[in-house]
């Protein structure tokens, strides 16, 4: 056997052996018949946005996988809503709740801008952020005015506004907690909580 050596005439051999018996069993219509049923990984294309479980005050990172370019003026949507494994505190683990946030966002009934009863209604009815804003701005301002403490019974010095609450969410970073604190105590609000009690 001149210019083939032992190694490349086995190689050569198993090469055509095995593609006759494969053959022999269709082995390529199944290939591409598994080829064909694989579906295309559903993340492709899909811009990754970091934020944080809206529901409890574990606070657990999640990414947000979208697709849609908005800085091409693209319609951005949700398709995805998964763990984060790099943050510290749910190393990629979601509990069942968070595993649906998705449903959160695509729920029908999802409240996505302020409503308003007008005195009288007996419904509710879309507003402008703004008109919010300043409507709570406003009325916060005029009770506290009214209502406001600045000492007691004995003249000592307590600041206290008692006729106003503040709801605060508990889903926020230490940080945006802290600001949050600082300014609602600095209002002299005393009834002040969050959705997870903490
Ligand atoms: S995933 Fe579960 S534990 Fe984590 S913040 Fe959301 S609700 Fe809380």
């Amino acid at each position: 056997m001149s210019g083939i050596s032992r190694r490349d005439f086995l190689r050569t051999s198993s090469a055509g052996i095995a593609g006759t018996t494969l053959g022999a069993f269709g082995f390529t219509e199944v290939q591409a018949a598994m080829v064909a049923a694989v579906k295309p990984f559903h993340l492709v294309n899909t811009t990754e946005t970091r934020n944080t479980c809206t529901y409890c005050s574990v606070a657990c990172g999640i990414i947000i996988y979208s697709k849609g370019d908005i800085r091409k003026g693209e319609h951005a949507d949700i398709v995805h809503i998964e763990g984060d494994a790099d943050h510290p505190t749910n190393r990629g683990t979601l509990c069942p709740k968070g595993a649906a946030l998705r449903d959160i966002v695509k729920s029908a009934t999802r409240l996505t801008q302020p409503m308003l009863r007008k005195p009288g209604s007996d419904k509710f009815v879309p507003v402008a952020w703004e008109v919010a804003l300043d409507k709570i701005a406003r009325a916060m301002k005029d009770d506290r005015d009214a209502n406001f403490i600045a000492k007691n019974a004995d003249g000592t010095t307590v600041n206290r506004w008692l006729t106003t609450g503040f709801l605060a969410a508990s889903a926020t970073t230490n940080e945006t907690a802290y600001a949050t604190y600082k300014v609602v105590r600095s209002t002299g609000i005393l009834a002040f909580d969050n959705q997870a009690r903490v």
